[in-house]
């Protein structure tokens, strides 16, 4: 799915939303493609978005929306892709003639981030995903793409899992001990928070099967305590910060039927880790 129309400029729609990369790596692409347009984040209150998005609209502004706003602006769009409304939420959006378009393109950046770490694909693989909230949707729609039909859920709340599993067609078993749960695993991968404040882990690299791949949805500078545990065991694993990149790439392809460069944002986000 394409825009009709260059967005006027860009936002991230979130709250809290200071600490977001987006604008470090959007504005490197932005600039390296000859692109005015600048993107910024926008700290918006679940009470004030409605009304936000109604002056976007009048400025034909574009961008992205993180938490806690992707579900409320997949209900307010006019009009979704296809892909939005199977996961039901929006991380991408522009307008077109005053009306609101939303996209998702999350379960580009995890596709993008499987076939990175498992090139020779997950269709044969029992897939393990800890965690059952917002991102859950699009992990199972990316595995599903990928043809994995043996998904497994560790989730604290059952229901929940059950809920997005179903909404989004896909058969999934959830356990209850996350021990069982990744009991012959080829793929294990975290949407919990779990890693990202302290050095806790989702579960311990070493009760992993030895050749599991590591997908951590988290990711923090120097990457997540999970990724590192987990590489330092000899584990293929990587963190939330090609997902990251990629979704954003995918973005910019939407907003500008334009290729950017994934290595000025790489480059990008290098240059602020070390500032
Ligand atoms: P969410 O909607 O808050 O869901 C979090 C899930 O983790 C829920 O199932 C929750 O269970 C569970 N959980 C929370 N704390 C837990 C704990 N201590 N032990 C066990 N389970 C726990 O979050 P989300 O939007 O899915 O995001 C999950 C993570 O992915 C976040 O850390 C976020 O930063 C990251 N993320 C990364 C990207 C990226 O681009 N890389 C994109 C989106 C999200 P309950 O339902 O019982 O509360």
């Amino acid at each position: 799915m394409r825009a009709h129309a260059h967005p006027s400029r860009l936002v991230i729609l979130g709250h809290p939303v200071a600490q977001s990369l987006s604008p470090i790596f959007q504005n490197a692409a932005l600039a390296d493609a000859g692109f005015a347009q600048r993107y910024t984040a926008l700290d918006v209150a679940p009470n004030a978005l409605a009304g936000t998005l109604r002056l976007l609209a009048t400025e034909n502004v574009g961008g992205n929306v993180t938490m806690p706003h992707k579900q409320a602006v997949f209900l307010a769009a006019d009009r979704t892709s296809a892909l939005a409304a199977r996961v039901g939420s929006v991380n991408t959006f522009w307008h077109e003639d005053g009306a609101l378009v939303g996209h998702n393109t999350d379960v580009a950046g995890i596709l993008a981030t499987l076939r990175a770490l498992c090139p020779t694909g997950v269709r044969d693989a029992q897939c393990t995903l800890l965690g059952a909230g917002g991102s859950a949707a699009a992990v199972f729609v990316a595995l599903d793409e990928l043809g994995c039909r043996n998904i497994r859920v560790w989730a604290r709340t059952a229901s929940r899992a059950e809920l997005v599993a179903e909404r989004v067609r896909v058969n999934i078993s959830v356990f209850e001990n996350v021990e069982e749960a990744v009991q012959g695993s080829g793929l294990v991968i975290n949407a919990t928070p779990i890693g990202m404040l302290d050095n806790a882990v989702p579960i311990a690299p070493a009760l992993l099967p030895p050749h599991a791949v590591v997908f951590d949805l988290v990711y923090r500078p120097g990457t997540t305590p999970w990724v590192r545990h987990a590489r330092s065991q000899g584990l293929r694993a990587d963190d939330g910060l090609r997902m990251l990149i990629e979704q954003g790439a995918e973005a910019f392809r939407t907003w500008f039927s334009a290729e950017p460069s994934t290595d000025i944002m790489w480059r990008a986000i290098d240059a602020h880790a070390v500032t």
